[in-house]
């Protein structure tokens, strides 16, 4: 059975709700660094760009130290980035022309934007939308493969698709809209293994259900039933009479951000003082005191009617305190990704919002299922003098294990000597950059000290924010495996 024509805003809901956190991926701080970043990303993934650019900022700042730049200086600033010979080229060009011809600066219009070197039609699009808001709606390979499964277009090339989804959605939503497609396409609808049956808009997808052959594979996939969203049990729905909390301290770092994508920023009464993301927060929401040893007294002058913890990070006494205070609370234990699922249906369960919760957790299980392979010894430290590691059986160990990594180490949070790191004999060694600063100085000292493995510079949040960032957490290790 053909699907009914789906309704833009249908789509729009489901895709809001399953990725809250769509946006921009490319760490960008002004349109100048933006224009850089898109550029660099050409056949590079934006974890790489994002491990790169903060170098390369710190050297060229602006327009002008760029056009000034040797192009052998910016080539091994940006190496890792693939086609590093032209992308310099492009760079140093870039800065010139900004000089010569807008003073530095970058332009907001779209002719004049894409007539700068390096700067097509689709990386003038994305500049427009994200650094000036202009609505535009770039199509890239994820777009261009999703829009048409999705039966949303047939064309076939990107400008007619593109033209077809501008017309489809209403203008004021193709930012998101752009967004949404792209962490859609990595996080579910894979070109080669697309994950009908965990996707959140399977009920209006032709080609999930079977109806059409995949535009993309060029075959027909296996129809797939949409299953019934289950509600939560009864033992993670509110009690009867319990009513939805108004007021919430979160001293969870990644469950405060998980909050705020949910849209729950105003309920947020106060925060531990490393809940810093969003970083407007920080202005917002009042802070509480430390992980282990909150400030009690104002959790109570505070009247909150949840505190959220995790078992790893506070302590039972804060606990023990609130129930004295009459305050209740709610601790998540989080070891694997899997945990994850469960726990982000008991947040919707308790939050009032499951069907937001449920697309979430539904999407994340999707991209659990599979055959896992048994990948290559990975370390992950966590910490330098003395060194520290994540070990196998932690939440970190899990999510190298699900991206394709063997993690290895002897405890959850070993102290490692010298001799243990030798022992080991890891063969990939990630350096994340929280909460220990790891930095390119540590690589290239271990790099010395194990000449045969990988030792890579990761994104610390992404590795180790379970809840908000899991999703971006797999796509840094895979990613990291494809390479
Ligand atoms: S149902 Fe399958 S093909 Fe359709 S959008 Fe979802 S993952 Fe892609």
């Amino acid at each position: 059975m053909r699907p009914a024509k789906p309704n833009p805003r249908d789509f729009q809901t489901r895709l809001r709700a399953a990725y809250p956190d769509a946006k921009c991926a490319l760490d960008h701080a002004d349109p100048f660094q933006l224009v850089v970043a898109t550029i660099l990303s050409a056949q590079c993934t934006d974890a790489r760009v994002n491990l790169t650019t903060p170098a390369l900022f710190a050297r060229f700042p602006d327009a002008a130290s760029l056009a000034a730049a040797r192009v052998e200086d910016v080539e091994a600033l940006i190496r890792s980035t693939g086609f590093y010979h032209n992308k310099a080229r492009n760079l140093i060009g870039l800065g010139q022309a900004l000089l010569a011809r807008h003073s530095g600066e970058v332009p907001a219009d779209p002719a004049a934007l894409g007539a700068l070197p390096g700067v097509g039609q689709k990386t003038a699009n994305v500049v427009l939308a994200n650094a000036f808001g202009v609505p535009a709606l770039a199509v890239d390979t994820h777009i261009f493969r999703v829009a048409r499964r999705l039966g949303l277009s047939k064309a076939n090339t990107p400008e007619k698709v593109e033209a077809d989804l501008c017309r489809a959605f209403p203008r004021e939503d193709w930012i998101e809209l752009h967004h949404q497609l792209i962490f859609h396409g990595r996080r579910t609808c894979d070109a080669r293994r697309p994950d009908c049956a965990g996707c959140p808009v399977l009920g209006l997808c032709p080609t999930g259900l079977g109806t059409i052959k995949d535009p993309h594979l060029g075959v027909k996939l296996a129809a797939v039933t949409p299953a019934p969203r289950p509600s939560p049990s009864a033992a993670e729905a509110l009690a009867p009479g319990q009513l939805v909390p108004q007021r919430i301290i979160s001293l969870v770092p990644s469950v405060t951000e998980l909050l705020v994508q949910w849209g729950l920023a105003a309920r947020l009464a106060g925060r531990s003082r490393y809940c810093i993301e969003p970083r407007w927060i920080r202005n917002t929401v009042p802070a509480v005191g430390g992980t282990k040893d909150p400030d009690l007294g104002r959790i109570r002058d505070l009247a909150p009617d949840l505190v959220i913890m995790e078992k790893d990070e506070n302590p039972k006494a804060v606990a023990d305190a609130l129930d004295a205070f009459g305050i209740p609370w709610l601790a998540l234990e989080i070891h694997t990704v899997q945990d994850c699922v469960a726990a982000l249906r008991l947040l919707g369960a308790r939050l009032g919002l499951p069907e937001a919760a449920e697309a979430r957790a539904a999407a994340l299980e999707g991209r659990l299922k599979g055959r896992r392979r048994k990948g290559p010894r990975a370390l992950a430290l966590i910490w330098a003098s003395p060194w520290m590691s994540s070990g196998p059986d932690t939440y970190v160990g899990d999510l190298l294990r699900r991206g394709g990594l063997t993690p290895i180490g002897p405890d959850r949070y070993p102290v490692l000597s010298e001799a243990d790191l030798e022992a080991l004999a890891p063969e990939v060694i990630l350096l994340p950059t929280e909460p220990y600063r790891f930095n390119r100085r540590h690589q290239a000292a271990l790099q010395k000290r194990f000449p045969e493995a990988r030792i890579e510079l990761v994104d610390g949040q992404a590795l180790t924010w379970y809840l908000s960032r899991t999703e971006q957490g797999l796509d840094l290790v895979r990613d990291l495996v494809s390479r």
